[in-house]
């Protein structure tokens, strides 16, 4: 193997809640192939599983053509309640259009599961050089309210108005979420990431729940860290953070900042994390609609996504092996997509991967 601990892309929950499709052994599992790359890449995770025996029965969901009145958005009522009764998904990347049209998917899907945070783990790969070899970081982002509330309107012409809101019951969700979590994997500095100096009200309270769930956690060392200071420390020194919690907007730019600094959007795994028990894999970036169609979109991001997936229902020794696959075929750099400098089409670095399992 290539050195990298199994714990690297790590499971989210310290419970696992697989279920078995009657009459079988097999896991199902929700699938969303998604917009853009999407299905490019979902059929990538679908072959490389196929390969390594992976014990999970898909149920493949697709965005509707029409907006169906009881979730509001294009998804169907069907593909949330496949989620809710399978408790494991694995979700494409889902395309928004900007500043018009209906309700975002990704809203959609996380204020209907309640999918309350968002963790995005980014390490250094093996034989992949970027500036730092020694990235190792976990963002932890509230994913149900802040700026993404869609609490928008327009107050007199010229003026518009968008309300952030930061609740108690969200804030120490997460906040909890992050400590349990670094605590279950061995580590020792949780950072919350602010701006409350400005947002006094707002991430006023968020620091506060967080210093609330810190006093629980003696072991671990907390901190409060202004966003645009964290940004500065994170591009000079990333080894000086280990996990970050923060509210919903910062949570997106930082990761994608993160994504940066060990090689782009093309290698990062996230997964959503809801009540009762749910865990939605994705990757952190989106549709890459420039790329869409062309066979050149880079599928580790989804297949690290969907280790975790593994992970979470304790399939330990399949997550080992496609993870190591994946990073060798990174490391042995004959196959790599254009994204990191190679010329490997999608299913030639699929192919790979499926051979060195
Ligand atoms: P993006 O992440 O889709 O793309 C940003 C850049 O990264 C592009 O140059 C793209 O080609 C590249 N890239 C992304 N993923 C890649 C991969 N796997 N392999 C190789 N290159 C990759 O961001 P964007 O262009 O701002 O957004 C496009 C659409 O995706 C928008 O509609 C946005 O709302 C949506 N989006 C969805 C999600 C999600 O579903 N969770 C997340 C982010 C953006």
């Amino acid at each position: 193997t290539n050195g990298i601990s199994s714990s690297r892309y790590p499971r989210f929950f310290d419970r696992c809640f697989s279920s078995p499709a009657s009459g079988s052994n097999l896991i199902r599992a929700t699938l969303f192939p998604g917009d853009g790359i999407g299905p490019e890449i979902a059929e990538s995770v679908k072959q490389v599983f196929r390969a390594a025996d992976v014990p999970i029965e898909w149920e493949e969901h697709f965005v509707g053509k029409e907006v169906d009145p009881r979730t509001q958005s294009f998804l169907t009522w069907e593909s949330l309640e496949s989620v809710r009764r399978n408790k494991v998904g694995l979700k494409g990347p889902m395309a928004t259009p900007i500043g018009k049209g209906h309700r975002s998917l990704n809203l959609t899907l996380r204020k209907e599961l309640n999918l309350y945070a968002n963790v995005r783990p980014c390490y250094s790969l093996p034989g992949y050089k970027t500036k730092y070899d020694d990235v190792d970081l976990i963002t932890i982002r509230e994913n149900t309210e802040g700026e993404y509330s869609g609490l928008e309107h327009q107050v007199v012409r010229g003026v518009v108005e968008s309300l952030k809101i930061i609740t108690r019951q969200a804030s120490l969700r997460v906040a909890e979420y992050a400590f349990h979590y670094a605590k279950a994997h061995g580590r020792e500095r949780v950072s919350a990431i602010h701006k409350a100096n400005i947002m006094q009200k707002t991430d006023g309270l968020f620091l506060k729940c967080c210093r609330e769930v810190a006093e629980k956690y003696p072991e671990i060392v907390y901190e409060e860290v202004v966003i645009d200071n964290c940004c500065m420390m994170l591009v000079k020194n990333p080894s000086l953070f280990d996990v970050l919690v923060m509210p919903n907007l910062y949570g997106d730019i930082i990761s994608d900042l993160c994504a940066g600094l060990i090689g782009g959007l093309g290698l990062t795994p996230s997964c959503n994390i809801g009540e009762g028990g749910i865990a939605l894999a994705e990757a952190v970036h989106g549709s890459a609609p420039d790329i869409a169609g062309k066979n050149l979109a880079n599928p580790t991001a989804l297949l690290l996504s969907s280790v975790s997936m593994l992970r979470h229902l304790d399939l330990h020794d399949k997550a080992d092996r496609i993870q190591d696959a994946v990073l060798n075929t990174i490391a042995e750099g004959k196959y790599r997509t254009g994204d990191l400098g190679g010329k490997a089409t999608t299913t030639d670095f699929t192919k790979a991967i499926c051979d060195h399992l």
